[in-house]
């Protein structure tokens, strides 16, 4: 049993609402705390809006909806989250912000609660480091969008505790997931994989191995792929590729891992993705 009726998000932001939202759908009483009253209010707002646009498509009663919406509550006072039996961590991939963060919530939740973060790229290791019980630290990666992705990857830190990384694993199916154990490298296992992939195809379209609409078509069609790995780099962000690219190169002290120059041009020329319109693709 995961023994948890009362979950702590930290960060009210693109994942943290989405892992608000389905632990209150899965029956949770569910605290969202940000430092942005703004980000709060937003994601309120985003999802009262969700849960109307579920009810609609018949995916949840109206009666499910508000029982949902009555067991979150948006602070902006770190304190309210004294009650959780877990802390959620979303907040900026900024290990810094992370490691005063679990130090708070390390001071502030003295029992046996869990201490998890959502991060994609740093060490949990490192962030349990901050705190002076790492074996309560863990890595509950989940993926965007959250109500939509079936996986949560659990991160083991150097110091997790078993009892901690079962807990979580039972948490994370009662909320409807699908938790894969890994353990922390960087990258994990996730990132480790994709993103080299990623990296190739900026390589393969650098050196006119292919256009990138038919290294995309290739890999659709020859790998059953959802979508090609060019236009995957673009929803992600190519900011975020290059940067966990680099992750991974200082993680395992490896070159091989270094981002492709391409994907490095594109980046300083703003060529972002889909949050500035233009990355491979243009999409605005
Ligand atoms: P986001 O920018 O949408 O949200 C971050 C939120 O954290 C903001 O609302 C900000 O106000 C808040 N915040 C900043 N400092 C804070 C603090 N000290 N205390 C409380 N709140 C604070 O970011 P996001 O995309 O939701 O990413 C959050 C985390 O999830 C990151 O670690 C990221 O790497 C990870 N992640 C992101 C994705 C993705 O696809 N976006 C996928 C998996 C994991």
């Amino acid at each position: 049993m995961h023994n948890i009726t009362n979950v702590g998000v930290i960060g009210s932001g693109q994942m943290g609402g989405g892992i608000a939202q389905v632990a209150a759908v899965a029956g949770f009483t569910t605290t969202v705390f940000d430092t942005s009253a703004g980000a709060v209010a937003k994601c309120q707002a985003t999802h009262a809006k969700l849960l109307a646009r579920a009810v609609e498509k018949e995916r949840m009663t109206a009666a499910e909806a508000d029982a949902a919406k009555a067991r979150l509550t948006y602070v902006t006072d770190m304190d309210q989250l004294a009650g959780s039996d877990i802390a959620i961590e979303a907040v900026v991939e900024d290990a810094s912000v992370k490691a005063k963060v679990f130090s708070a919530l390390d001071a502030m939740l003295t029992g046996n609660q869990i201490l998890a973060t959502n991060t994609s790229s740093i060490s949990i290791t490192e962030i349990a480091a901050a705190t002076k019980t790492p074996e309560r630290v863990i890595g509950m990666h989940f993926f965007y969008p959250v109500p939509v992705m079936k996986l949560v990857e659990v991160i083991n830190g150097l110091a997790t505790d078993k009892q901690v990384t079962d807990r979580v694993i039972n948490l994370a199916e009662a909320m409807g997931k699908t938790a894969v154990p890994a353990n922390d490298r960087a990258g994990f296992v996730s990132n480790r994989v994709l993103m080299p992939m990623i990296n190739e195809a900026f390589y393969a379209w650098m050196e006119g191995v292919a256009q990138p609409e038919h290294i995309d078509a290739i890999m659709k069609l020859g790998c059953n792929f959802p979508m090609g790995p060019l236009r995957l780099a673009d929803f992600i962000g190519l900011d975020t590729c290059a940067h966990i690219m680099d992750v991974l190169a200082e993680g395992l002290c490896n070159d091989r891992y270094r981002p492709c120059p391409l994907l490095r041009q594109l980046v300083v020329a703003g060529r972002l993705g889909d949050k500035t319109g233009h990355g491979v693709f243009k999409t605005a």
